[in-house]
């Protein structure tokens, strides 16, 4: 695929100087404009597949913000690269805005921009899909598929492990559920959980989660009965918490399987907790009251304030992984790890620093006092066969970050 470059900058000496670096790395063939409107439209008329367009966050007329709705709204596929002379905190406010739009971006630098910083930027691959694939390049699939998926039971659980962060332990795994598709492959859950919530699916697909043949119950048996000392978690939608029987359905489905109840944690996101938060609140009660252990997920990404976070007895808080990865070169991110590793701490839950993807995140989480790590650093989610080779592997792994045996 060739790239293609365009800048947009309503200052024309910004512009200039951006032209001569990027032909002094040999780019000539640069379009750039002064203004967002006649850039959008000449954006929304082409394939934005192999464009990288470098923009500046504040234009006269239209800023930053409203500028990447636009980008969104055409579905811009291109690579993303934000300049600005804002401050930090700014520039990367705009960065999470980005991501969350889905939008490919790939840097996010303050003005001016040296030329190291675009010679390596022009050297990565900048067309390359990003990893978690946006939301525009990966449709979701359609109500009545998943339907069909969920009655044929074509999905299956990956578990990823959860170390306790001052023995390297494993303490536990997440059961993650994916689409085996019968041509598409393996679909992760971005692709199916939102539309199985608008469509009223996502209870039945929960309880198969939970308690179905493929379920999460059925294999923490096999590990209890394996001697395997581990707490299983699963994720559950607000729908789920609204269900004034859940509690009685998991307790019930644990017994039938022989899986002792403080064996399960339930995880709920963050940002939909607070939705109905009165019933929410009875249902979790009432699992907290079995001994069942309640993880807020994706903490830092939601609206919560202290005081709800107080009014439901979590046992574990775990940090979203937009903090925690890449946090020791970031230092909202890392205020924000350590300052909700502090309050966990006060609060008396346990904090997780989710996607620890690197040994300096390791490092970071660890030195603000998180209890427990998960992500690919210490182990990618896996079929529940793949568990006891990851224990060699990491057993190995352990060493190499000197913790006690
Ligand atoms: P989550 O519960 O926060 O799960 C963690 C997600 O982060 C997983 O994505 C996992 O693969 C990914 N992850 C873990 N470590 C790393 C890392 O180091 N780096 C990066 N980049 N990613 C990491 P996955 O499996 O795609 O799941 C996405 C979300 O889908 C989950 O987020 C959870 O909210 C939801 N989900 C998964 N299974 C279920 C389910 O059975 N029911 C419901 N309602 N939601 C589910
Ligand atoms: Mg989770
Ligand atoms: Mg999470």
């Amino acid at each position: 695929m060739t790239i293609h470059y365009v800048v947009l900058d309503d200052d024309p000496f910004s512009v200039k100087l951006m032209r001569r670096q990027l032909s002094a790395l040999g780019i000539m063939e640069v379009q750039s404009f002064h203004e967002a409107i006649p850039a959008m439209e000449y954006l929304a008329t082409r394939p934005t597949q192999g464009i990288v367009l470098i923009c500046d966050l504040q234009m006269p007329g239209i800023d930053g913000v409203e500028l990447l709705r636009h980008l969104a709204t055409i579905q811009f596929a291109g690579a993303l690269i934000l300049v600005s002379g804002e401050d930090q905190r700014i520039i990367e406010a705009a960065q999470s805005l980005a991501d969350a739009h889905g939008l490919n971006i790939r840097a996010a630098l303050r003005k001016p921009v040296s030329s190291d910083q675009l010679k390596q930027l022009v050297e990565s691959d900048l067309t390359e899909a990003r990893p978690e694939t946006s939301s525009f390049a990966m449709p979701s699939y359609s109500a009545d598929s998943i339907r069909k998926a969920i009655e044929q039971q074509q999905f299956v659980l990956h578990y990823q492990p959860k170390v306790d962060m001052m023995s390297g332990k494993l303490s536990g795994v997440e059961a993650l559920v994916r689409w085996q598709h019968p041509t598409d492959g393996l679909i992760l859950p971005e692709r199916f959980i939102s539309v199985a919530e608008e469509a009223g699916l996502i209870e039945r697909l929960t309880r198969s989660v939970i308690a179905g043949p493929w379920g999460a119950l059925q294999q923490a048996h096999k590990w209890i009965n394996a001697g395997l000392d581990i707490q299983i978690a699963f994720n559950v939608s607000m729908d789920d918490l609204v269900q004034y029987e859940f509690p009685e359905f998991v307790v019930e489905s644990a017994l039938n399987h022989g899986v002792p109840l403080a064996k399960l944690l339930v995880e709920v996101t963050e940002s939909r907790l607070m939705v109905e938060p009165l019933i929410a609140i009875d249902v979790l009660t009432r699992l907290r009251l079995r001994r069942i252990s309640l993880a807020i997920d994706d903490f830092g990404t939601g609206h919560s304030s202290l005081a709800q976070l107080c009014s439901i007895p979590f046992d574990e808080l775990k940090i979203d992984r937009q903090f925690v990865h890449g946090a020791s070169s970031n230092k909202t991110h890392r205020v924000v790890t350590s300052a909700s590793s502090q309050i966990a701490a006060q609060l008396g839950m346990k904090t997780v620093a989710e996607g620890i993807e690197t040994r300096e995140d390791w490092d970071f989480a660890r030195v603000c006092g998180c209890t427990y790590a998960q992500g690919f650093f210490v182990g990618k989610p896996m079929p529940a066969e793949g568990l006891r080779s990851w224990m060699e592997h990491w057993q190995e792994a352990r060493q190499a970050l000197h913790l006690p045996a």
